[in-house]
């Protein structure tokens, strides 16, 4: 049940106590949560405004792979589809979000400013010239490849490499060396910073998993060879599944080139069996979108058919992918960003798309 429907709207000049009651995931315990000034207490404060008993509490969602404010590729980030792309994910419960990289550098207040989700950014992707879309990223020579790394990583805490592209001969495939990915990712981590690597090839998820990398981004053609010691790294998987999908039609066409529709056909036609062995291997999988922007519950449901437990797939669109970004679940002390559920959505993952209630930043989202 609802109660206090006013709660979330600044009284007084401050946004009220608030104090809730249900099932928390992950751990499954019945409990009561309060938040006031952005965070979560679980000792019980004085004067809070309860908006919700029963039911499930969930920590924010999280889209570890997505691209707010394109409004084309190729085309530097639009201030006004930055907040609408922010809102919208906000609504749907995704409270954090991590982009990887993005058509121009974030403005500082994107991730800042209530009514946003949080963000964790990779500023501009790093590519070798030629090697990404055009107008976009960071293209640089190939020598240049670690410091343009560095320096991003060193900016924005991770740096997003893009290791294979389309090629000449209308196919796709590595655009730098295994020695290249490596230094880049020492120079990357140097800073102190994490790198995410951008691979559709066998060839550059090899050099990836080698290079001892943060994340593989997409993973098609990714040799399950490599699994086990993606797992013994801590190196995650972030399959973007959905987008694939929604790409599937318009690559099984005659004016797509013989090689590159028959890479891409083949590459999704062993998605799923490789998220699902990657998940078996003990490898973090983790949901996001990508481009265009998809849908983060439909990716979460998709990593579910593709075999992870209910429980796993939505983890890989809440705690996990925020344990592995460094934010905390629903703790005490934790930013107070949580989505209710009139039930167990792990029962049935499609009520994703229904939240009974969304609080960002202390506040319920309206
Ligand atoms: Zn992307």
């Amino acid at each position: 049940m609802i109660a206090g429907h006013e709660a979330g709207h600044p009284r007084g000049g401050g946004t009220p106590r608030l104090r809730m009651r249900g099932t928390v995931l992950p751990e499954a315990v019945v409990r009561d949560v309060w938040v006031a000034d952005g965070t979560i207490s679980l000792d019980p404060l004085p004067g809070a405004v309860t908006v919700h008993t029963g039911g499930y509490l969930i920590p924010g969602l999280v889209d570890v792979h997505c691209h707010p404010g394109t409004v084309e590729v190729g085309l530097p980030v639009d201030d006004d589809q930055l907040l609408a792309d922010g809102a919208a994910h906000l609504r749907a419960g995704t409270t954090l979000i991590r982009v990887p990289g993005s058509g121009s550098r974030l403005p500082s207040w994107f991730g800042e400013r209530p009514g946003l989700p949080r963000v964790v950014a990779a500023g501009l992707p790093v590519a070798v010239e030629g090697g990404f879309f055009p107008g976009w990223g960071r293209q640089v020579g190939i020598d240049d490849v670690p410091r343009a790394a560095a320096e991003e990583a060193g900016a924005s805490g991770w740096c997003k490499l893009i290791v294979d592209w389309f090629d000449d001969d209308a196919g796709y495939a590595a655009t730098m060396s295994a020695e290249v990915v490596a230094a880049a990712a020492r120079a990357a981590r140097g800073t102190g910073g994490r790198i995410a690597v951008h691979t559709q090839s066998a060839e550059g998820g090899h050099a990836a998993v080698k290079a001892r990398v943060d994340s593989v981004e997409h993973g098609m053609h990714l040799p399950t060879e490599l699994l086990g010691e993606m797992a013994a790294i801590g190196t995650a998987l972030v399959p973007t599944a959905t987008v694939f999908t929604s790409l599937a039609p318009q690559m099984d066409v005659d004016a797509v080139p013989p090689a590159l529709r028959s890479w891409f056909a083949s590459g999704l036609r062993r998605h799923r069996d490789l998220v699902r062995s990657a998940h078996e291997a003990g490898v973090v999988v983790l949901a996001g979108t990508d481009l265009p922007p998809g849908s983060l519950t439909t990716e979460i449901r998709w990593l579910a058919e593709a075999g992870l437990t209910a429980h796993d797939a939505l983890g890989a669109g809440s705690w996990a992918a925020r344990r592995w970004l460094g934010y905390p679940g629903i703790e005490h002390g934790a930013p107070a960003d949580l989505v209710v559920f009139d039930e167990d959505p792990r029962s049935d993952l499609r009520m994703l798309d229904h939240p009974r209630l969304v609080v960002a930043r202390g506040a319920v989202v309206g």
